[in-house]
This record gives C-alpha cells, structure tokens and sequence, in this order.
C-alpha cells in the first residue's frame, strides 16, 4: 500500500488542478458534481477515475449529494467500460488516507476492468468472530448513524 498522500490545499491538488484545465486529462464525462477521466497509471486498459468536482479530501469530507452523484457516475461510467473494453470482471476500488491506500487527497473512485492474471492483488484477512462480538459492532454502528 503506499504511504504517501499528495494533501496540497485545496485548489492545488492535482485532480482540482486537472478539472481547472490547468494539466491535461483524457476526460470520459464532466456533470455538476463529477468528472471521469482516464487514470495516468492504466492498471489495465479502460481504467478510470471518478472525482467530486469540488474538493473534498476523502468519503467523509463529501456531502451526501456528492456522494451519490459520484456512484451515479460510476454507474455510468461501469456500463461504458462494459460496453467499450468487454472485460470479464470490473473492480470498484475507493482509498481513504494513507493506511487505507490512497496516494490524491482529492475523493475518487476507480472503475478497474479485471481479467485473468491482470496482476492485480488484494490480501483480504478473513477472520470470523463470534455472533456476540459480531451483534456489539453493528449495535456500535447503529447508535453512530
Ligand atoms: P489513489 O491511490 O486511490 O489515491 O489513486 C490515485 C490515482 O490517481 C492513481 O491511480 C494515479 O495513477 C492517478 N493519477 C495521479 N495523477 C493523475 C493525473 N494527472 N491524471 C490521471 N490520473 C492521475
Ligand atoms: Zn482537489
């Protein structure tokens, strides 16, 4: 995972200076609460990158609405790349700070077409605690939302 987050201010950031215009971008579509653009990295052929259009850190920093209109975008965007490359499989992938991945401090979503031996890999320790601890979580939860 990388460790390291561009966290320029707000208005500096690459992805706010990319919907500026101010650095080049092969845009896929642009709306009132979103933009969609080719990843530079290109995990595999089709990979793109959803952004709120106003700066907002991370998931949290986004208001309902923009949030919503992001996964709208997605959708969209999902049905193209589906459309457009055939892949066989299609990964969501949403990073929030450095421990959980991300590397552009500006909220996005990756749209990734999957294929077999893509070289993509994502350990995911399965562990399986009891129902109690399991009924003291999602009571936790409730209380927050
Ligand atoms: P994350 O690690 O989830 O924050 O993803 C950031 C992504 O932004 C990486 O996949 C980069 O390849 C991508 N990226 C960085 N700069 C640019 C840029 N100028 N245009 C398009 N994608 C970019
Ligand atoms: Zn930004």
């Amino acid at each position: 995972m990388p460790m390291f987050v561009d966290h320029s201010p707000p208005g500096q950031c690459i992805f706010c200076r990319l919907i500026a215009g101010e650095i080049p971008a092969a845009l896929v579509h642009e709306d009132e609460h979103t933009i969609a653009f080719m990843d530079i990295g290109q995990v595999t052929p089709g990979h793109v990158l959803v952004a709120t259009r106003r700066h907002a850190a991370t998931l949290l920093e986004t208001t309902p609405e923009e949030a919503a209109a992001v996964m709208r975008t997605v959708h969209g965007v999902a049905q193209a790349v589906q459309a457009a490359f055939d892949p066989p499989g299609l990964t969501l992938l949403q990073a929030n700070g450095a421990l959980g991945g991300q590397t552009v401090a500006h909220f996005h979503m990756h749209v990734v077409p999957r294929h077999a031996q893509d070289g993509i890999s994502f350990t995911w320790p399965r562990q399986e605690p009891p129902p109690a601890v399991l009924a003291d979580y999602a009571a936790r939860l409730r209380a927050a939302l």
